[in-house]
């Protein structure tokens, strides 16, 4: 896959780009990541990337020439059309599909915007607008290393454990149960015993129970449209009964409390 980051920043992104998964997917020539700096395709001495917004305004617009120079650039780097997304609160939101459809393309350009906003031509170049939020960054910077974290990891091979990706929040409509690690006890806080017993097809049934389970408290509307199985929405019932159960008794599961 083939990463162009388009931004007025290139300097935020190597900190990222260069560590843990991300470097070693691109140490395996899984991924090849490219920022291109706006500013070398300004014109004029400053190298203007904004201006003023016609019909006045608050602050400055990114002008049209930069992004639409830097966006053929890239074509002529690659020899072919890429995907281009356009980073912008205004766009589709982004989410794990959205990722994983992401991680499918080849070449994927992601333009960054920054200051008040971008002239509203450049929307012309994208094939999709992406939002990470309903939120207002100060620029796109931020928002594309997001996407780009999120969509490497669907990237067949980034990751160590094949399995991981599908086992995440989100990957199956799901968020992840419960996870732990040695030691077993720690400050009276006990791993649960299940765990320890080696029995696998147990500790399966167990995380999927656990993982319902978290879903429903925290985010029953995903319940909704995940894809359950016979088997989940019987343990989906006995989930449902023993929370209220838990309620009934008045023991919700409570906060470490240090002294
Ligand atoms: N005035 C613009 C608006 O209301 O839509 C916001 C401009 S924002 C200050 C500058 C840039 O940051 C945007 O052009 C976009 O590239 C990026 N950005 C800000 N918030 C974002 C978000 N939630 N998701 C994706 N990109 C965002």
């Amino acid at each position: 896959m083939d990463v162009y980051i388009l931004t007025l920043f290139p300097g935020m992104f190597p900190p990222v780009v260069n560590a843990s998964i991300i470097k070693r997917a691109q140490e395996q020539d899984l991924v090849r990541i490219r920022t291109v700096d706006l500013r070398d395709f300004a014109r004029g001495a400053h190298k203007t990337v904004d201006d003023y917004p016609y019909g006045g305004g608050p602050g400055m617009v990114l002008k049209p020439e930069p992004v639409f120079e830097a966006v053929d650039w890239v074509r002529q780097d690659l020899g072919r059309n890429p995907f281009v997304a356009l980073l912008t609160p205004q766009g589709q939101s982004f989410n794990a599909d959205l990722a994983k459809e992401l991680a499918e393309k080849a070449d994927l350009v992601l333009i960054a915007g920054h200051y008040e906003g971008f002239d509203e031509r450049i929307r012309c170049l994208a094939h999709m607008e992406v939002s990470i939020g309903d939120y207002v960054l100060t620029g796109g910077e931020l928002a594309a290393m997001v996407v780009l974290d999120a969509s490497i990891r669907f990237v067949p091979g980034v990751l160590g454990d094949k399995d991981s990706a599908l086992q995440d929040s989100f990957s199956d409509g799901l968020l992840e149960g419960p996870q732990y690690t040695r030691p077993a006890e720690y400050r009276g806080l006990k791993v649960p015993e299940i765990l320890l017993t080696g029995r696998h097809e147990d500790i399966s049934r167990w995380r999927r129970k656990e993982a319902i389970r978290r879903t429903l408290k925290r985010r029953p509307e995903l319940l909704e449209t995940a894809c359950l199985t016979f088997e989940d929405r019987c343990l989906l019932e006995q989930v449902i009964n023993e929370e209220k159960a838990n309620e009934a008794r008045g023991d919700n599961c409570g906060h470490y409390q240090t002294n």
